[in-house]
């Protein structure tokens, strides 16, 4: 039988194991740590029959089977425990065996207020183990209680592939199903939460596309420039007017642009064809049957899906909109997001230049960028290198947004605070490190239900992170197809010197399936040159290196 002891926080329970609540509190109402979790486990196994439970603690990632397995060896009868001692003497006490029949000292101990695992250990049966005659080796008892030794210890971990940690991130988050009305000149940018049908046809009658005259074709049989048919003109028809009556054979109707067709005429020639006449008109040339005639309904008939729910709103979706009189549209509302930069060196544009400080790019580029891609960003924030104000600001805007956006901090130097933020917060952490470059040291995780997506301090490597995960992120919070880059062969125009051993992003300009590179290729912290860029490079893990006229992938931004 499995158990896990479970405390303050919401644990996953994994399939096969039993969670036992420590319920156990000391005076004051606190825990009282390992030995609660002992006792409440121990309980439970008498409960269930067990004679006793080996522990392990859960932030112990090199405690092993063998471990156990030595202890189940030499367990004799009359211990209460199984404990082990490792080189620096110091006794391993929650990494050990505990009997039920410790369960009346615990309880004794407890009631006294008396929490330390080492003093209950003098009152029972206690078996020692030194690691070095068992041949454990004291790594294994190694447990992480800081941010920064979880960061050590997963440091040496490879990073996720770019699927993987698209595919998590898109599982964090899912498609945004809130709507509003909004009056259609101000749904730009927004997706569509319902099918538009057409309730009329368009155009609504049948009209001419040119200025001309609109007559009966079979009138016009045989009319050339040197023999002319002469028709007369019985009236005019402008755009937005409406012709009364009825045009017979041998008669026409001055027509212009965008005007209904009379009644009877099945024709419109231009007014370049003719002598212009006023009275009678000289044709000079024979008309087909509906020549330049627009039928009602030509455009879209009544009844036509125009615009399907989850498409995006642009210009021109918006003017088919309104082409059907509607003058409201329902949509869905947009992701919203806050970016927060941090970093003791940045300071805001407007502030005075300092030794040391540069000024905040990121802040702008990400956040201006999100919002051309259809995302609010209601907050534009700034935190210093202390963890504690990073957490604030985070906290403050959780549940506000679907998701934060930080940058910076996420390498491995002492500055490097989101670690410390995230443990600060208990936000549980998808990925930390990503198989590209640059951006390799991007961080994402969950707090509260809210996306939290660090990306890197160097505004290329941020770049990098946005668009290859955070636009992922937006395109499975709005549905929008349009977020999706899209890949394709091109043809190097430059050289490139440098190996890529981890899959490589470069910037660069693509035209007419030719890849430039030149002015682009500046460093990771260098923001002049990502100007006039409308592609990234793709160069996959293990290649080396290029020259021009060398076929490539890229991804059109
Ligand atoms: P970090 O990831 O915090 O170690 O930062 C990496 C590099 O990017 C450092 O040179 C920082 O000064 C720079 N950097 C960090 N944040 C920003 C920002 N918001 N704007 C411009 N540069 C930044
Ligand atoms: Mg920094």
């Amino acid at each position: 039988q499995c158990y896990l002891s479970t405390a303050t926080y919401d644990q996953v329970v994994p399939e096969g194991f039993k969670e036992v609540k420590d319920t156990v509190t000391g005076s004051e109402g606190k825990r009282i740590g390992p030995m609660g979790g002992i006792y409440s486990c121990l309980l439970q196994a008498k409960k269930d029959g067990l004679e006793g439970l080996f522990f392990t603690p859960c932030d112990a990632p090199n405690a092993c089977a063998e471990m156990i397995r030595i202890l189940m060896e030499r367990i004799e009868t009359a211990d209460d425990a199984l404990v082990y001692r490792s080189v620096d003497g110091k006794l391993q006490t929650v990494f050990a065996y505990y009997s039920v029949s410790c369960i009346p000292v615990l309880e004794s101990e407890i009631r006294e207020g008396h929490y330390k695992l080492a003093r209950f250990l003098d009152k029972i049966r206690v078996r020692i183990i030194p690691t070095i005659e068992a041949g454990v080796s004291d790594e294994c008892f190694l447990n992480v209680n800081t941010a920064f030794e979880y960061r050590d210890l997963t440091a040496s971990l490879p990073p996720i592939s770019l699927e993987d940690a698209v595919s998590f991130l898109r599982k964090s988050v899912s498609v945004i199903k809130e709507t509003l009305q909004l009056p259609i000149d101000e749904a730009l940018g927004y997706t569509l939460a319902e099918d538009i049908y057409a309730p009329i046809d368009q155009p609504p009658f049948p009209r001419s596309p040119f200025d001309g005259y609109a007559l009966r074709s079979a009138d016009t049989k045989g009319a050339s420039k040197g023999h002319p048919v002469r028709i007369k003109v019985i009236g005019e028809v402008d755009a937005g007017g409406w012709f009364e009556g009825s045009v017979s054979s041998g008669e026409a109707v001055r027509i212009m642009t965008g005007a209904p067709i009379p009644q009877g005429t099945d024709a419109v020639i231009k007014q370049e064809e003719t002598d212009y006449g006023e009275d009678l008109v000289q044709i000079f040339r024979e008309m087909t049957f509906h020549k330049n005639y627009i039928f009602s309904g030509e455009d879209y008939t009544k009844g036509t899906l125009l615009l399907a729910k989850g498409e995006y709103l642009g210009p021109v979706e918006i003017g088919i909109i309104a082409s059907t009189g509607c003058t409201e549209v329902s949509v869905y509302r947009k992701p919203r997001a806050i970016v927060i930069s941090t970093g003791d060196e940045v300071i805001m544009p407007g502030e005075r230049l300092a030794p040391g400080k540069i000024y905040d790019s990121n802040l702008y580029s990400i956040a201006l960028q999100l919002r051309a891609w259809g995302c609010e960003v209601p907050a534009m924030l700034h935190s210093c290198d202390r963890p504690g104000e990073c957490a604030g600001l985070i906290r403050d805007w959780t549940g506000k947004v679907d998701f934060i956006v930080t940058t910076g901090g996420v390498s491995v130097g002492k500055k490097d605070i989101m670690h410390e933020v995230y443990s600060m917060l208990n936000i549980s952490r998808i990925f930390w490190k990503v198989g590209i470059k640059p951006g390799a040291a991007m961080m994402a995780g969950t707090y509260q239900d809210t996306l939290v997506l660090s990306l890197s301090g160097n505004p290329y490597a941020a770049y990098i992170n946005l668009h290859m995960l955070v636009r992922e992120v937006l395109a499975e919070l709005t549905g929008n197809p349009a977020l999706a880059m899209i890949r394709q062969k091109a043809v190097l125009m430059d050289d490139y010197d440098r190996q890529s051993p981890i899959r490589r992003y470069i910037r660069c300009y693509v035209e007419n399936q030719k890849v430039y590179l030149e002015g682009h290729t500046g460093g990771n912290g260098d923001i002049a040159s990502g100007r006039h860029i409308n592609a990234i490079l793709e160069l996959p893990a293990g290649s080396g290196t290029l020259k021009s006229g060398d076929e490539v992938t890229v991804l059109l931004i």
